[in-house]
């Protein structure tokens, strides 16, 4: 049945007719509607549209077009930066569909659909998509944003493999966008696409792919300076089939926490090789001298059990995040990670140094929208922000983002939570060249700013 809601946003009332829910606030459903992974931040728009399909997004892209009012689209509401206030958001969980070819190696993927359902329909057919450390977080978010995926080293990243997408653009338009017909677009999708339009559905490329060796190796915190000391020279001589990171972490002091963990700093060497267990377990093994670890996941394991390598919290909570894309991995950068983000640091800082390059260093066929590929490596900061609270992290995080900046080439946008939009300067996320060709594109595709996207151009 259709909804027909006749709604106040901007100066003048705007009708809108969906065959999906309609929400204002103080209204049941709204609060519930708006919810996510991200308990910071909360939307606080004049009107919901529950997206059941591409009818819907129309709508309400024709509603917010139509009246100058900002518009944004939610799916799991893992990436939320600030508060949107006023205009329209577009929920799209309702739209969360997937089916897998397996004769093109291709998922379609509606735009709520999650990583852990591509996972499990890809893994039927002996592939994998080119997903990232948690499989709740949604397709569209992070594949439009890039997606640096636990595979990207050997394969790239994941918006290399976006290969079509279905997308409302400004003018209320449904467009099945792909290299063919439209090779401008699909470049800007890859990388910066919440700019410029909403996208319904998405055709990524999946590899094949049915076991990784990989797991978590943690040691205890006088085994960190050692810790950093390796990984900087191993993991400049891995292979590319193998991508690595190391997280440094004060465990709370909290029955939650694992024992062997709890109340300690601990320094994790995370691992996805995407070759033989063999060989995995030979690329590890020098690692292992490091000292006796605390926790030692290290095993061969089924692609759909990926989620389980870094193992990250799965309930929803507040956090704020940045990060820097490194030309290299200066001892300085692991000093002050050790010295600033430590145990000492005044607030709970998760400091992740990932190795990069690989196949992240290549351009696919039609290019991205993907700035310093050129990078070693990735230092990310995520803090929890109790009660909506970022303002507290900041400084610890600026202080380390000096530290690393003499060796900083950008930012890689997806990773940049829970904070206003200054981490996301264009230039720092896209680089010089990328940016000119957005910004024509933008002026040309959608000149009103009906898509403010993640990153303003
Ligand atoms: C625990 C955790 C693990 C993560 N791991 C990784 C990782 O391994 N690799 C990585 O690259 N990132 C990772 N991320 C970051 C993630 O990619 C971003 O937060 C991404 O924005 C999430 O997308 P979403 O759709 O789930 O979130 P949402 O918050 O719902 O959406 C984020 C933004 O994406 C855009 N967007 C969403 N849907 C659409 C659409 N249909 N059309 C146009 N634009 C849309 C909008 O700008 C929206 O504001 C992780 C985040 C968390 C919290």
């Amino acid at each position: 049945m259709l909804s027909s809601r006749a709604s106040s946003v901007g100066p003048m009332t705007t009708k809108i007719t969906t065959a999906g829910p309609v929400f204002r606030p103080d209204e049941p459903g709204f609060d519930e509607e708006l919810s996510g992974f991200q308990l910071g931040v909360q939307h606080r728009p004049e009107l919901v549209v529950g997206a059941t399909g591409t009818a819907d997004v129309q709508a309400a892209v024709r509603a917010a077009a139509g009246r100058g009012v900002p518009l944004s689209v939610q799916s799991t509401g893992h990436g939320r930066l600030v508060a949107d206030d006023g205009g329209i958001v577009v929920t799209t969980n309702r739209m969360a569909g997937v089916t897998v070819d397996p004769a093109t190696r291709t998922a379609r993927v509606e735009a709520g659909a999650r990583w852990g359902d591509v996972v499990e329909k890809a893994a039927v057919h002996g592939l994998a998509p080119l997903s990232g450390s948690f499989p709740g977080v949604g397709v569209a978010g992070y594949t439009l944003g890039g997606g640096l995926s636990l595979l990207s080293r050997r394969y790239g990243y994941a918006a290399d493999h976006l290969r079509a997408v279905d997308l409302v653009t400004a003018d209320g338009e449904l467009r099945h966008v792909t290299g063919g017909n439209d090779p401008d677009l699909l470049w800007a999708l890859r990388g910066a696409g919440s700019a410029f339009g909403i996208a319904t559905a998405l055709e990524i490329g999946l590899v094949p792919l049915r076991t990784v060796y990989g797991g978590r190796l943690s040691f205890a915190g006088d085994d960190v300076p050692a810790l950093l000391d390796a990984f900087r020279s191993w993991s400049a001589g891995l292979p590319e089939a193998t991508s690595s990171s190391v997280a440094l972490m004060p465990f709370p002091d909290i029955p939650a926490i694992p024992e062997e963990l709890r109340g300690r700093y601990v320094g994790t060497l995370a691992v996805t090789h995407a070759g033989p267990a063999a060989e995995g377990a030979e690329l590890v093994a020098p690692m292992r001298e490091i000292g006796t670890p605390l926790v030692d996941t290290m095993r061969e394991l089924p692609f759909t059990e990926s989620g389980t390598i870094h193992n990250e919290p799965a309930q929803p909570h507040s956090y704020t995040g940045t990060n820097a894309l490194l030309t290299e991995l200066a001892p300085a950068v692991g000093a002050a990670a050790v010295e600033l983000g430590g145990p000492t640091a005044p607030v709970l800082c998760v400091v992740q140094i990932k190795h990069m390059g690989g196949a992240m260093t290549r351009e696919p066929e039609f290019g991205a929208a993907i700035g310093h590929r050129e990078a070693g490596y990735l230092f990310s900061l995520v803090s929890p922000a109790f009660g909506g609270d970022a303002a507290s992290a900041r400084p610890v995080h600026e202080r380390l983002m000096s530290a690393a900046e003499p060796w900083t080439l950008g930012v890689l946008p997806n990773l940049v939570y829970g904070t206003d939009r200054a981490p996301l300067e264009a230039r720092s996320v896209y680089g010089e060249a990328n940016l000119t060709r957005l910004r024509e594109l933008k002026q040309q595709r959608d000149p009103a700013n009906v898509f403010p996207g993640r990153v303003p151009l």
